[in-house]
């Protein structure tokens, strides 16, 4: 439950809004309903979940699968549904944004297969149904953060949903989201940063970082409220050799867990080919992780 003491750090919009009874839920959010990953309980525990950008094929997925087990993670991430930044209009072996529901086939075989949990990002309710049997925890991506049919809609249902920043949110939309997820049966929700609108005055050099990191946002959030808050350094970097650093940097921030982007063969990757990482690399950021939550417990 959040402590009093949280409540007592609003102030000005916040305390308004709170007052008024429009964020409710979110700074009461009630840790004790154990949003699991693997073992590992969210908001307690230091959470790993790993994976490639996105299904390829099905001795891709299933040796990433046990690849993300060996390097210490708890739960796979991968994509069947990709929402591309440009329309993907060339079918190459069935991934058109995704292998879409074969993805869905395939992530099934994976967990089947490695024993760990999917996470798998939804664009649509219609979507849904068809995850039922495949996918663990909803991952609502980006473009979606404020698709208020998505997000209304899995209000209504209990499989635990991690939804991600939307490139341009505020606190208040962030705190927004979540309350509406949190308005019905859903009880287990966590939020994942990642990467925002800024202009990174490097991008010029290294043109695949095209985000701001944004790591205060883990801090603002955990003033606030005790919503478990995942962090993303792959889509918060967009460049490989950057994400290690971002990574422990957010631990040390407090975030409760991290979401990485790692292939077998990382710029061979059909989606986000720049900012994937290997499996060994993803192992020593694991590794490395625990010290940097000891850094931020000793707070
Ligand atoms: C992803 O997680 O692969 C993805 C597409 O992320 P985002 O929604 O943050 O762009
Ligand atoms: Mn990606």
């Amino acid at each position: 439950m959040t402590t009093p003491n949280k409540l007592n750090n609003l102030s000005g919009f916040l305390k308004e809004i709170y007052e008024a009874g429009k964020i409710n839920k979110v700074l009461n959010y009630d840790l004790s309903n154990e949003f699991k990953i693997g073992n590992k309980i969210l908001g307690k525990d230091l959470a790993f979940i790993a994976g490639p950008c996105s299904v390829e094929n099905k001795e891709m997925i299933i040796s990433s699968a046990k690849a993300v087990k060996l390097a210490g993670c708890d739960a796979l991430r991968a994509g069947a549904y990709k929402p591309c930044t440009y329309p993907v209009n060339k079918d190459v072996d069935g991934w058109k944004e995704g292998m879409r529901e074969k993805g869905l086939d395939l992530l099934k075989i994976a967990k089947e297969e490695s024993g760990l949990e999917i996470v798998s990002e939804v664009m649509n309710p219609s979507q849904l149904e068809l995850c039922h049997d495949s996918i663990d925890i909803i991952q609502v991506g980006t473009r979606n953060f404020q698709n208020y049919s998505l997000l209304d809609e899995l209000s209504l249902q209990e499989k635990p949903v991690i939804l991600k920043r939307g490139t341009w949110a505020t606190l208040e939309e962030i705190l927004g989201a979540l309350e509406r997820l949190l308005n019905g049966k859903l009880k287990k929700v966590a939020i994942c940063l990642r990467g925002v609108i800024g202009a990174p005055p490097y991008r010029h050099i290294f043109k695949s970082s095209r985000w701001q990191p944004d790591l205060m946002m883990i801090q603002a959030i955990k003033e606030v409220c005790d919503i478990p808050v995942i962090y993303d350094p792959s889509h918060a970097t967009g460049k490989r050799s950057f994400v290690k650093g971002i990574a422990i940097s957010a631990v040390i921030c407090g975030a409760d867990g991290l979401i990485i982007e790692a292939h077998p063969n990382p710029p061979k990757s059909i989606s986000d080919p720049d900012q994937a990482i290997s499996f060994s690399e993803l192992e020593g950021i694991v590794n490395k992780s625990f010290n940097a939550r000891s850094i931020y417990l000793s707070n």
